[in-house]
């Protein structure tokens, strides 16, 4: 089944730049997909249009089966992890995991065995009590990731996550976001500019370049063949 498609997308912004040009694509449910292309080709603009940051100019978005072009952002059943993280640096990680869910009224048995379930998963139990401040970037990206999934989204976006991390630690939250993946049964899209990531990550990319979608297909097909 197709998890999210997009048709004609198109975003001009209001100084006339032309960010993204009319672009399709669509990803089956459940798959990893990696957007991938150079710095300024669109990958963001693409993001935050899906999200519904930013209003675009024409086309239609489409999240199992529902039009969702014009949805405001919390309807939209879509999670967003920022490139920073941005958690509540004055909230507890257990309370930055709860807040989605206060927000959303979900009532209080709930909210503690939703977060319980999230905390365990990621394996976040000796930091529950602990402030953003005193995490490293990789813990700092765990309770990012969490507070999105607790959230149950149809579809997670990832704005290169990963960026900013050595190599060794990339590597192990590249393991980690696979397992979760795998877990949690849900559609990821991760953008990034590095090649390699994709290799490891994805069921599917999509290629950007130039406000375009270049490829979209299978990591086999995208990168072997002549
Ligand atoms: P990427 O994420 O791939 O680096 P972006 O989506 O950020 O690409 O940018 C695509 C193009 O749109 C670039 O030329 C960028 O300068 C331009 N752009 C991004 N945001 C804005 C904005 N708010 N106003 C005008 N131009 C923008
Ligand atoms: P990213 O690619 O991770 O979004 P950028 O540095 O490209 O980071 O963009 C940061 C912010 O600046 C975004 O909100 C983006 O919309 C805005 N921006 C990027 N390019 C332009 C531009 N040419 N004109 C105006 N705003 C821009």
């Amino acid at each position: 089944d197709v998890a999210l498609d997009v048709r004609g997308l198109t975003k001009i912004y209001p100084d006339g730049t032309l960010a993204v040009d009319d672009i399709d694509f669509s990803i089956n449910d459940g798959d990893f997909c990696v957007l991938i292309g150079p710095s300024g080709c669109g990958k963001s603009t693409t993001l935050h249009s899906l999200v519904g940051k930013i209003p675009v100019t024409e086309g239609e978005v489409r999240l199992g089966g529902v039009d969702i072009t014009d949805a405001p952002t919390y309807e939209r059943d879509i999670g967003l992890v920022f490139q920073d993280f941005q958690l509540f640096p004055h909230l507890t990680v257990g309370e930055n995991i709860e807040y989605g869910l206060q927000r959303l009224q979900v009532d209080a048995d709930e909210r503690a065995e939703r977060v319980t379930n999230i905390v365990e998963m990621m394996r976040l139990e000796s930091l529950a009590d602990r402030q953003p401040e005193e995490l490293s970037a990789g813990q700092k990206q765990r309770v990012a990731l969490a507070r999105s999934m607790v959230l149950e989204p149809k579809l997670l976006l990832l704005d290169e996550p990963l960026g900013d991390m050595d190599y060794k630690l990339q590597k192990h939250m590249e393991r980690e976001l696979l397992r979760l993946h795998r877990e949690l049964d849900t559609t990821f899209v991760y953008v990034t500019h590095d090649q390699t990531q994709a290799m490891r990550l994805a069921d599917q990319i999509v290629v950007m370049n130039d406000g375009k979608v270049e490829q979209s297909d299978s990591v086999e097909r995208v990168y072997n063949e002549p």
